[in-house]
């Protein structure tokens, strides 16, 4: 009488192989989308950051524009007032006039030394900007290798599982209908470790140790054997 375990040991590992493959590159496969976020997330990040320091270099070019005009226009009233001096009748009109040019003159006094204060920020954010722009342009550079790379693997990783999944198909036709079922059903629930060898009177699957009585019929081979414990069909390794 033939023994479907011997008869079908070969299939039944190539197929376990083919099974653990097939996890293996799922697992790499279904990583890449998290990867490829987390580089696009990188990426963002320093988009924004470059961003921000624009728009404080605006913010900052802003307030020194502002701080100029200011001091233009004050100097264009303390010129119209200059001009009115000489035709001031009385000494008091013009001790109140000299002494609004003088207070202009100080409010332009502070306004320069804020004006020097803004350009050193100004030139300060605009260095800032300068190697923001040089990281950016490395991150993007990375970003966009890496994401190629990323993106170029998962590709792969689709084309083998495609074959990967063919090659296990024929193996697994290759069974009699009855034992490919069984192989199917526990390969699904086993993450396609279906098969499980007998070490010394235990499962290695799961170290359930196993019964006398079941390891002599797994000795014998006559009809498959499934651990009582993880369901695995059991075999000698030879
Ligand atoms: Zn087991």
């Amino acid at each position: 009488m033939p023994s479907p375990i011997t008869q079908n040991l070969d299939s039944l590992k190539k197929s376990q192989k083919l099974d653990s493959e097939i996890h293996h590159a799922r697992m790499l496969f279904e990583e890449i989308p998290a990867q490829r976020a987390q580089l696009k997330f990188d990426l963002e990040l320093e988009k924004t950051r470059l961003n921000e320091l624009e728009k404080s270099l605006k913010d900052l070019q802003l307030k020194l524009k502002e701080k100029e005009l200011e001091l233009s226009q004050k100097e264009t009233q303390i010129k119209k007032l200059d001009g009115q001096l000489s035709q001031i009748k009385t000494n008091k009109e013009y001790a109140a006039l000299q002494q609004e040019i003088a207070s202009l003159k100080a409010d332009n006094s502070l306004l320069e030394e804020g004006i020097l204060y803004a350009m050193d920020e100004v030139e300060a954010a605009r260095d800032e900007v300068r190697n923001e722009k040089e990281k950016f342009a490395s991150v993007t550079k990375t970003f966009q290798e890496k994401d190629g790379e990323a993106a170029n693997q998962e590709k792969d990783l689709q084309a083998r599982l495609a074959d990967l999944k063919k090659q296990r198909e024929e193996s697994v036709a290759q069974l009699p209908p009855e034992l490919g079922e069984l192989y199917n059903r526990i390969a699904v629930k086993k993450q396609g470790l279906a098969l499980a060898t007998v070490n010394g009177e235990s499962c290695s699957a799961c170290q359930m140790q196993l019964r006398p009585q079941l390891i002599n019929e797994i000795r014998i081979g006559e009809q498959i054997i499934v651990c009582e414990n993880c369901s695995r069909i059991l075999y000698f390794e030879n």
